[in-house]
């Protein structure tokens, strides 16, 4: 790593120059928010914490940092999951969540566009209340777009729609020098050499700072329903996922829970789902503008569940049902929070791998002592694993932990897998990255780091080993 400079009191003066002096803070209750995401890691503490509220600031400050060799981390709601924010080296916690303006929403070219500190809950309920829908729904909606575009963010509706990327139109982006770039805009199309917007998307703020964002819409199908289903075992949800997929039912979301986290969920939340006595359930969300098209969908998937060992289907019909089902769904990350000490590996298989991927990672559990709970976005192959400590020391718990994630990886591997499906690599999976892309890409995509930020200031210590 480069020599970076510790920020001084004339730096600081500097900065202040730059956002303000309100906008800088090095309170500890500023510091200590700062220095943390939603995963178990450790903090690690900014020198300082500036919060822009326009691109021009960011455009000076990032000149500033990289003149004087001072690490800058983007931060956005800090709810990522792989320690990709933490500011590892200190240096400008970047806060960017007061650029939180929706700039315009676009009916004509469905298209909207925002600052990176929008919430991808409030670009839903802007774009839901005219008939439109931004597709990208991550479990946590408090998330902001910018953190969304940097980690390429999935969630519930990917099987069906796709991911961040996939909504992302044009972007601008501060680059580690201060320049001001527009990639991409409001073209449907563009096929103008490299796609550079590609690279930012997923770079889990690398390469520079993403300061205003258009993003696609689609038109809000007009009906939707939910089927809540439990099956006798594990390896029967599995396959069931698989074969509803293959009756090209095309649900918008197909989430797989086991026992042990609906009954973890039923804890947290405080009130009973439809079932919590049978060892794993499927939620399979569908929709449609018509009443016929929605019916057969749910009794294709409804009989495809029983036919692969479903003992009983419950249908969500009214938006009240299916609300209370979803907000259960989404609760599931932090009930494991509020109950154990746990730590997720992000996997994704091909969708057809699912039932193999269960049998071969169930033996964990017996063989590392720990439980291994398998939640997710089945639908689209992306299985979240729990592992869970049992009764580990505080001296084998990490040790255990590791190795229960890195064998999960390489089963992963074998069945053609990635390491992670959303979440990103950010601090806690980079040992794993040449594990799936191997020496020859990590040269690429180092010697694409070094093109946008040459001193290294841009985040470092994140995604490479
Ligand atoms: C309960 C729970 C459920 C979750 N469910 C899902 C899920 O279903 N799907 C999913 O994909 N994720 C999920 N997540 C993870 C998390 O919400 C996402 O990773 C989200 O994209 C992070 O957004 P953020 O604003 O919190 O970004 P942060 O965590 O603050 O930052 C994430 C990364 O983006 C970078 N960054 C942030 N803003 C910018 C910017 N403007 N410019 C450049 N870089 C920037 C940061 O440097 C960092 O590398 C979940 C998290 C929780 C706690």
């Amino acid at each position: 790593m480069p020599k970076y400079t510790e920020i001084k009191p004339e730096n600081r003066a500097d900065i202040e120059a730059i956002v303000g002096e309100e906008n800088v803070s090095t309170a500890p209750e500023d510091i200590e928010r700062h220095s943390i995401d939603e995963s178990p890691l450790e903090p690690h503490p900014p020198s300082i914490v500036v919060s822009p509220h326009t691109t021009i600031e960011v455009s000076k400050l990032m000149a500033y940092a990289n003149k004087h060799m001072i690490p800058v981390t983007p931060q956005g709601s800090r709810t990522g999951l792989s320690g990709a924010n933490h500011p590892v080296y200190g240096g400008i916690a970047l806060n960017l969540e007061h650029m939180n303006k929706i700039i315009e929403l676009d009916e004509d070219n469905l298209m909207i566009t925002v600052e990176p500190g929008v919430l991808v809950m409030d670009v839903h309920e802007k774009t839901e209340e005219i008939g439109l829908l931004y597709p990208p729904d991550p479990g946590e909606n408090s998330g902001t777009i910018g953190g969304n575009i940097n980690t390429n963010a999935g969630g519930m509706r990917a099987m069906k729609y796709g991911v961040t990327r996939d909504f992302v139109n044009g972007l601008e982006v501060v680059l580690p020098t201060g320049e001001v770039v527009n990639l991409g805009g409001k073209t449907v199309k563009d096929s103008t050499a490299y796609s550079l917007i590609d690279l930012i998307i997923g770079s889990e703020g690398t390469l520079g700072v993403v300061t205003k964002a258009t993003l696609r819409l689609v038109p809000k199908p007009l009906k939707t329903a939910l089927i809540y289903a439990p099956f006798e075992s594990v390896e029967d949800a599995a396959k069931a996922v698989s074969e509803i997929i293959r009756r090209k039912v095309n649900p918008f979301a197909l989430e797989f829970l086991t026992q042990h986290a609906v009954v973890t969920i039923e804890r947290y939340i405080e009130r009973k789902l439809p079932d919590n006595s049978n060892p794993a359930y499927l939620l399979v969300g569908v929709e449609s503008n018509s009443d016929t098209e929605l019916e057969t969908a749910l009794e294709t998937a409804g009989e495809a569940c029983l036919e692969l060992g479903a003992v009983e289907v419950y249908l969500a019909e009214t938006q009240k049902q299916q609300d209370d089902l979803w907000e259960a769904r989404k609760a599931m990350a932090d009930a494991y929070t509020a109950f154990y000490e746990s730590d997720e590996a992000d996997i994704c298989v091909p969708r057809s791998k699912i039932p193999e991927f269960v049998e071969k990672a169930m033996p964990l559990e017996e063989k590392y002592g720990v439980l291994v709970i398998a939640v997710g976005h089945a639908g689209d192959g992306n299985i979240h694993w729990s592992v869970v400590r049992q009764d580990q020391s505080d001296e084998e718990w990490p040790v255990v932990l590791e190795e229960a994630i890195e064998e999960l990886i390489e089963i992963s591997m074998e069945l053609g897998g990635t390491i992670s499906g959303e979440h990103g690599i950010g601090y806690t999976k980079k040992q794993y990255l040449a594990l799936k892309v191997g020496d020859k890409q990590v040269e690429l995509m180092k010697g694409i780091k070094n093109v946008f930020d040459p001193n290294g200031i841009m985040n470092p210590g994140k995604v490479f080993p």
